[in-house]
C-alpha cells in the first residue's frame, strides 16, 4: 500500500452496515454510528469512556495486575506473546479499563471493556479489576456501571477464568446487599461467561443498539443443532422481546440514560448494608481454622491419594476426558441410590418447566437430611437424549436454583453432583435466558447462608457446571475433568483445527491434580481401579465418606461465616496466586 493510500484509509472509513463510504471526522462526530444506516461499529474501551462520562471527571483506577499465564499455557503461539501483541496494539494493560466518574453530576465507577484486546476475554486479571472497581463502589457507595464487549471467558487461563464469574459475581452481590444500583451496558458482542454472569445479573440491563447477547454464540448453536437461526436472533431487539433486557438504548441516548437512571437511584434511601465489607483477600480466614476438625470415625479418605503407589501412574489429560466421558460412569442418579438414603425427587422451576437434564429433591446422607441437585446423563442412548446429554435449559438451571433457596430456608445443606458437558446451546435456551439463568445462580450460591459442597463427578463443562458449582468445598473425582471450554472448542478455535483437542487437554489443565494444585478443588476423591465405572460401589463407598468428611464441619459453621468464607475462596482466584504456577509438562 502507497502512503497516499494509507493515509485515504485514515480519513475515510467503510461501513460494515450499508458499505457507504464515510468521512472519519464525521463518523467520530457522530459518535461512530454510521449517519447513513444507524450502524453502531465498535469502540475501544478509551473511546466508550470518553463519549459516556462528563469531561474531566474521569478518575482511572490503578490497573496493577495480577501474574500472567498461571497455566504455562502454549497453543501454536505462547499466551503471553498474545498478551503482549494486544497490548501493543491496543495500548492498554487489559481487556478493561476501569476507573470513576460523574455522569450528568452523578458520581458511579466503571468498568468498560475492550473486545480489540484478546476478543474482551476474561481472564484472572479482567476480573480483578472489575472485581476492585465493584469494591470501590461499595466503599464510595455508589452506583457501578459495566460496559461489556466479550466473546467470553479466557481459554488460555483455563479453569480460573471460570473462577472469576464468581469472583465477580459476589462482588455484585455486595452491590446489592448494600442498596448500591448496579446496571450493564451489553454492547456487540457480549458472549459466554461474561453473558452467563456479571452482564446479566445487575439489577438493570441495557443493550446498545444492534448489540448482540448470548451464552452460545451463533456458531456454536448451528454447529449443535445443525439449524439456521431465526432474522435478528440474539440481537438487542431479539433480547427485548424476549424479557432479557430493560431496553435498547441507541449510542446517543446512552449517557442521558444512564444519568437519569443514577438520578433515581440517588434520590432513594439506600437500605442498610448487610453484610460487612470484606477482609483484603490477603488476610484470608482459612476455613480450617473456622471449622471444627473433621469427624473423628476414621471416615476420612485419603485425599489427592493420586501418587501414593496405589494408584496408576498419572494419565494423560486426553486420556482423563475420555474416562470422565465414559457412558458406564456412575450418574447423578445412581449417586442418589448408592450414596444416599429417601430421595425424593422435585420437580419444577415453577415458571414453564422442568429440565430432565438436572435432578435434585431432598435425601439423607447418613442420617441428615441434605438437598441435592446434580445433572443428569445416562448409560444408554437413549437415557441421554431423554436427558439431553446433561446440558440444562434455562428451567433446569432455574429449578436448580429453586432448590438451593429452597434448602436456605430449611436449613439444609445443598450438595450439588457436577457433571455436565455444558449449558444446553440451543435456540430455545437463548430465547429463555441461558445467560441470565447460569449468572443467578452463580450469583446466589455467592450468598447461600447454607453449607453447599460440590462434587465434580464426571465432566466439569464451563457455566454449566459452575452454576452448580459455586461452593464451600469443592471435591473432584480422581477421573473426572473440570474446564473453562471443551478440548475439542479450544482446539477448534486455538489451534488449526479439533484434531489437536488432545493438545489443548494438557494445555488446559483441566484434570483433578492440576486443579488441586491451582486451588479450584480442595480434594480428590480416589477412584478404584481402573476407573469409576469399573467398581461403581467402592466408588459409592468413597464418595459418601468424602461427602461427610467435608460436609458435617460446615454444619456448625454460622451462615454469616460460611458466607463469608465463601466469599474469601473465590475472591483469591487472581489477587493473589504466587506459588500455584503448574510446572509445565
Ligand atoms: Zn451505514
Amino acid at each position: 500500500m502507497t502512503a497516499a493510500a494509507g493515509q485515504e484509509e485514515q480519513l475515510w472509513s467503510r461501513c460494515a452496515g450499508c458499505a457507504s463510504l464515510l468521512y472519519r471526522k464525521r463518523l467520530r462526530r457522530n459518535l461512530d454510528v454510521c449517519p447513513e444506516c444507524g450502524e453502531h461499529s465498535r469502540l475501544g474501551a478509551p473511546e466508550r469512556l470518553r463519549q459516556l462520562v462528563d469531561p474531566g471527571s474521569l478518575r482511572l483506577l490503578p490497573d496493577r495486575l495480577p501474574e500472567a499465564d498461571p497455566l504455562n499455557f502454549v497453543d501454536v503461539l505462547p499466551y503471553p506473546h498474545r498478551l503482549t501483541a494486544a497490548r501493543a496494539a491496543t495500548g492498554l494493560p487489559e481487556a478493561v479499563l476501569c476507573g470513576t466518574a460523574t455522569i450528568g453530576g452523578h458520581p458511579a465507577a466503571l468498568a468498560v471493556m475492550d473486545f480489540r484486546f484478546l476478543g474482551g476475554s476474561l481472564g484472572a486479571a479482567v476480573g480483578e479489576l472489575i472485581t476492585r472497581t465493584a469494591e470501590r463502589a461499595l466503599d464510595d457507595r455508589a452506583p457501578l456501571i459495566l460496559v461489556t464487549a466479550s466473546g467470553g471467558a479466557r481459554m488460555q487461563e483455563g479453569a480460573l477464568s471460570l473462577m472469576q464469574m464468581a469472583t465477580v459475581s459476589q462482588a455484585i452481590a455486595a452491590l446489592r446487599e448494600a442498596g448500591l444500583l448496579t446496571v450493564s451496558v451489553l454492547t456487540d458482542p457480549t458472549y459466554g461467561g461474561v453473558a452467563a454472569s456479571f452482564a446479566t445479573n445487575t439489577d438493570l440491563v441495557l443493550a446498545e443498539s444492534g448489540a448482540r447477547m448470548g451464552f452460545a454464540g451463533p456458531r456454536v448453536i448451528r454447529q449443535v443443532t445443525g439449524r439456521a437461526l431465526p432474522e435478528g436472533f440474539q440481537t438487542a431487539d431479539f433480547l427485548l422481546r424476549h424479557g432479557q433486557v430493560d431496553m435498547v438504548v441507541q449510542r446517543r441516548s446512552l449517557r442521558g440514560r444512564l444519568a437519569a437512571l443514577l438520578a433515581a437511584a440517588r434520590t432513594g434511601r439506600p437500605a442498610q448494608a448487610s453484610v460487612p465489607r470484606q477482609e483484603p483477600a490477603r488476610h484470608h480466614e482459612r476455613l480450617a481454622d473456622a471449622v471444627p476438625p473433621a469427624a473423628a470415625d476414621g471416615q476420612r479418605p485419603p485425599t489427592a491419594a493420586v501418587d501414593d503407589g496405589t494408584q496408576p501412574a498419572v494419565r494423560d489429560a486426553w486420556d482423563t476426558v475420555r474416562t470422565a466421558r465414559h457412558p458406564g460412569r456412575p450418574t447423578t442418579l445412581d449417586y442418589l441410590d448408592s450414596v444416599f438414603d429417601g430421595f425424593v425427587e422435585l420437580h419444577g422451576d415453577r415458571l414453564g418447566g422442568d429440565c430432565p437434564a438436572i435432578v435434585g429433591g431432598i435425601a439423607r446422607l447418613a442420617g441428615r437430611h441434605v438437598m441435592v441437585v446434580g445433572h443428569q446423563k445416562g448409560h444408554t442412548t437413549a437415557d441421554l437424549v431423554a436427558r439431553n446429554f446433561g446440558m440444562a435449559s434455562p428451567a433446569g438451571h432455574r429449578k436448580a436454583l429453586r432448590l438451593m433457596r429452597l434448602a436456605a430456608r430449611l436449613g439444609l445443606p445443598v450438595v450439588t453432583l457436577v457433571d455436565t458437558p455444558g449449558a444446553d446451546p440451543g435456540i430455545s435456551a437463548e430465547e429463555q435466558g441461558q445467560a441470565a439463568a447460569i449468572a443467578e445462580n452463580i450469583l446466589t450460591l455467592t450468598v447461600l447462608p447454607t453449607p453447599v459442597v460440590t462434587v465434580i463427578t464426571g465432566e466439569g463443562g464451563s457455566g454449566g457446571a459452575l452454576a452448580l458449582g459455586v461452593a464451600d468445598r469443592v471435591l473432584m473425582l480422581q477421573h473426572a475433568v473440570y474446564s473453562v471450554i471443551s478440548p475439542e472448542g479450544c482446539a477448534a478455535i486455538l489451534w488449526p483445527d479439533r484434531s489437536a483437542a488432545p493438545q489443548a487437554a494438557r494445555a488446559l489443565r483441566l484434570t483433578a491434580p492440576d486443579l488441586c494444585r491451582l486451588g479450584v478443588v480442595d480434594e480428590i476423591i480416589p477412584e478404584p481401579a481402573t476407573a469409576a465405572h469399573d467398581d461403581p460401589a467402592e466408588t459409592a463407598r468413597r464418595l459418601r465418606a468424602a461427602l461427610l468428611a467435608n460436609l458435617v464441619p460446615l454444619l456448625d459453621v454460622p451462615p454469616a461465616m460460611l458466607v463469608r468464607l465463601r466469599r474469601q475462596r473465590f475472591r483469591r482466584f487472581g489477587a493473589t496466586r504466587a506459588g500455584t504456577q503448574v510446572g509445565a509438562r
